[in-house]
C-alpha cells in the first residue's frame, strides 16, 4: 500500500514538476545534438514553453505522462486512494495546458508537445521534432 500521505505525495509530486526535470533535458539535449539552438522557459510567453524557437515562431513542451494525462498511455495511473484529491488536481493541469496552446496559437505560435514515453524512441522523436520545426 502506498503509505506516503496526500501531503508527502503532493510535496513529491510537485518536486517531479518542477522545471529541469529529466525527460525535458533528454529533449533538451536531444535536440541540440540535432543541431538547433533554443531559448528555455522564455518569460513572458504563455505557459513557459520548455524550449523555444523565437525566429520560427515555435515552441516545444515536454510533459510527464503522470500529471499531464498523457492519452492512452501507460505512465497515465490513476493513484488508488484519494481519488477525489487527484481528479480535481489533473482536470486543472489538463485545462490549463489547453490554455496555454490555445493562448499560443492565439499569439500565432506554433506548438508541439512532447511526451515522456516518447523519449523512448528517440530516432521517432527526433524525426517528429525536426518535422515541426522545418515545416
Ligand atoms: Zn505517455
Amino acid at each position: 500500500m502506498d503509505r506516503l500521505s496526500v501531503e508527502d505525495r503532493s510535496r513529491q509530486m510537485s518536486l517531479v514538476r518542477s522545471k529541469n526535470t529529466k525527460p525535458e533535458l533528454a529533449v533538451r539535449k536531444l535536440v541540440f545534438s540535432m543541431g538547433y539552438r533554443y531559448r528555455l522557459h522564455s518569460v513572458g510567453l504563455p505557459g513557459k514553453p520548455d524550449l523555444v524557437f523565437r525566429v520560427r515562431k515555435k515552441a516545444i513542451f515536454v510533459h510527464g505522462c503522470f500529471w499531464h494525462r498523457h492519452e492512452g498511455c501507460k505512465k497515465a495511473t490513476i493513484p488508488s486512494s484519494h481519488i477525489d484529491y487527484w481528479l480535481p488536481k489533473f482536470a486543472k493541469t489538463v485545462e490549463r495546458d489547453r490554455e496555454h496552446l490555445n493562448s499560443l496559437g492565439a499569439l500565432g505560435w506554433k506548438t508541439l508537445v512532447v511526451w515522456e514515453c516518447e523519449l523512448k524512441d528517440a530516432d521517432a522523436l527526433a524525426s517528429k521534432i525536426r518535422t515541426f520545426l522545418e515545416e
